[in-house]
């Protein structure tokens, strides 16, 4: 359920213009992209399969780009409510943030973005074919278009990139479940919710709560245990926590919501397992995600799945039906765009590309991530509690807490904390982990996951010399 409309754009094929395909791909978000185009770009007759008539998949659309966009106008708000002044910026009104204009100029750029995906398809001669695919046996995907014809692609490579979409809990778990929205819901909202809560304690539940928050709804945010991102490093969990309740974000800890009344875009009531009731103008479901498996036809191929409906591949990407692949968040490893992208090309470098290619592969160790809160969470390759359990006794743990200097002008209330950790393993401390919390975490920790990667060592930080002013500087002058 995509929430934006198709435009104009470069052809969409509606039926197979040659006899046999090199490649199909089944989704044309991310993971597709990625792989069609590199097919291409070795000469391959390539087509992807795309339900919604529209390229990007969830990333574009209903995920990283207007999330991160929606993150920027937040952060600037922050910093014209509470930064502004502490550097003598004055004026009478605190200029705010108006939903409703900003939400068709964020939608426009979308749209552009989805043009360029199909220009560059175009370019590159990648076939965008509009309907649903189904695997009608090994070598044959079946689209069915939107008027409901339906025709078949043939091809020795299918490539599946279907992705997922958002869970919401069913009224007969939860009654009254359906009266909230999910993420994709989130980026259709026309206004700004004046009350809102949050489900969850994923990325997806941080980042919103936080957007929401820092524009200035009453905001709340029910988790399940004591504390947010319950998978990443402990200490990560235990800064931003509180500073999420301390900015505003009403924490609701180890409860969960029983019950929902109300209606739908007006006031609902949630009712938690504690007893508490909390009225809202908009509930937001961020559980988690399910992948797109159904109805495809891959169980009567044999294709297996996991419990919960991702294909399981081995390091290849390879399903356990020959010619049949799988990338991206429908393998439901690092659902991220980036690895998508990245696993997507290798596997066309190994079906199409040069000799030296033949076995290349895309390793999912170390793979650094960032999370969009307030302040942002940078992340890479083992948390405290993995490396112990890992390595035991051998690991050592350098981590420093601070405010940032940009913070010296700003009143105590609105000093944000940055707490950085490296992890070490071994008398040589090679670093196996790096976890940083604070303003611009962000965009510090690429350079830093390709140390890791790299398998730096404690002393390799330590011998480049710090960059200062910085934050980022505290990484390599760790003691
Ligand atoms: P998708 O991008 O979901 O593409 C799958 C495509 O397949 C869709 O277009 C779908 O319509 C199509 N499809 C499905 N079934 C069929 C079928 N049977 N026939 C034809 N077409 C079909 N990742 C990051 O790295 N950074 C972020 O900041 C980030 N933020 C996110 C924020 C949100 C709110 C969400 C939801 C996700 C975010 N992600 C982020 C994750 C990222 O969006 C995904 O990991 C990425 O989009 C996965 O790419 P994919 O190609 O596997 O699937
Ligand atoms: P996550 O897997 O990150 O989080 C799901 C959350 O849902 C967990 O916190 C879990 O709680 C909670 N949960 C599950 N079931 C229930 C329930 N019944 N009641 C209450 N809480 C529940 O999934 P998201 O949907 O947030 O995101 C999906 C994926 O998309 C992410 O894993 C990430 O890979 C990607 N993504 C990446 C982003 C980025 O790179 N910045 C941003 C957004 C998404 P608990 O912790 O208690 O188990």
């Amino acid at each position: 359920s995509r929430t934006l409309s198709s435009t104009a754009m470069p052809p969409i094929f509606d039926k197979p213009t040659v006899e046999k395909y090199d490649l199909v791909l089944i989704g044309g978000g991310s993971g597709g992209s990625g792989c069609s185009r590199r097919a291409a770009s070795y000469g391959k007759k390539v087509a992807v399969v795309e339900m919604t008539g529209i390229l990007g998949g969830t990333c574009v659309n209903v995920g990283c780009v207007p999330k991160k966009i929606m993150w920027h106008a937040a952060d600037l708000q922050e910093k014209f409510t509470h930064h502004a002044r502490g550097y003598q910026i004055k004026g009478e009104a605190i200029p705010k943030f108006d939903w409703t204009t900003f939400k068709p100029q964020r939608d426009a750029y979308i749209r552009k973005l989805n043009g360029i995906y199909a220009s560059n398809f175009e370019k590159e001669g990648v076939e965008h074919h509009h309907g649903f695919g189904r695997l009608t046996s090994a070598n044959a995907v079946e689209v069915t278009r939107p008027d409901g014809q339906k025709y078949t692609l043939q091809t020795d490579n299918i490539c599946i990139a279907t992705g997922g979409q958002p869970v919401i809990p069913s009224d007969d778990e939860i009654p009254g479940a359906s009266l909230g929205i999910d993420s994709d819901g989130f980026f259709a909202l026309e206004e700004q919710p004046k009350r809102v809560a949050v489900v969850g304690a994923g990325y997806i539940a941080v980042e919103l709560a936080g957007v929401f928050n820092a524009l200035g709804s009453e905001t709340h945010i029910i988790i399940r245990k004591e504390n947010v991102l319950r998978t990443f490093d402990p200490s990560l969990q235990e800064v931003l926590t509180p500073w999420m309740e301390k900015t505003g974000v009403n924490v609701h800890r180890s409860s969960k919501v029983v019950k929902v009344v109300g209606e739908k875009g007006k006031t609902l009531t949630i009712t938690t397992d504690k007893g508490e009731t909390i009225e809202v103008d908009c509930l937001l479901w961020a559980v988690g995600r399910k992948s797109l498996t159904a109805n495809m036809g891959l169980e009567e191929l044999g294709v297996k799945l996991n419990p919960k409906g991702d294909i399981i591949v081995d390091e290849y990407q390879n399903s356990n039906v020959k010619g049949i692949t799988a990338i991206g968040d429908v393998q439901g490893k690092a659902l991220l765009t980036p690895v998508a992208v990245a696993a997507g090309r290798r596997l066309s470098n190994r079906l199409f590309g040069p000799p030296q290619f033949k076995d290349d592969k895309l390793s999912y160790d170390d793979i650094p991530t960032v999370v969009f809160s307030h302040p942002t969470i940078g992340t890479t390759g083992l948390t405290e509690p993995q490396a112990r359990e890992k390595y035991g006794d051998d690991v050592k743990i350098y981590k420093t807490s601070f405010r940032s200097l940009y913070f010296s002008m700003i009143d105590e209330e609105h000093k944000e904390p940055s707490m950085f950790k490296v992890v070490c393993v071994g008398s040589e401390e090679r670093v196996v982990g790096i976890h940083i919390i604070g303003a611009g975490s962000d965009e510090m920790m690429q350079g830093f996951a390709v140390a890791v990667k790299m398998k730096a060592r404690k002393k390799d930080l330590d011998d480049t010399v710090a960059i200062h002013p910085t934050s980022a500087e505290e990484l390599v002058t760790l003691r």
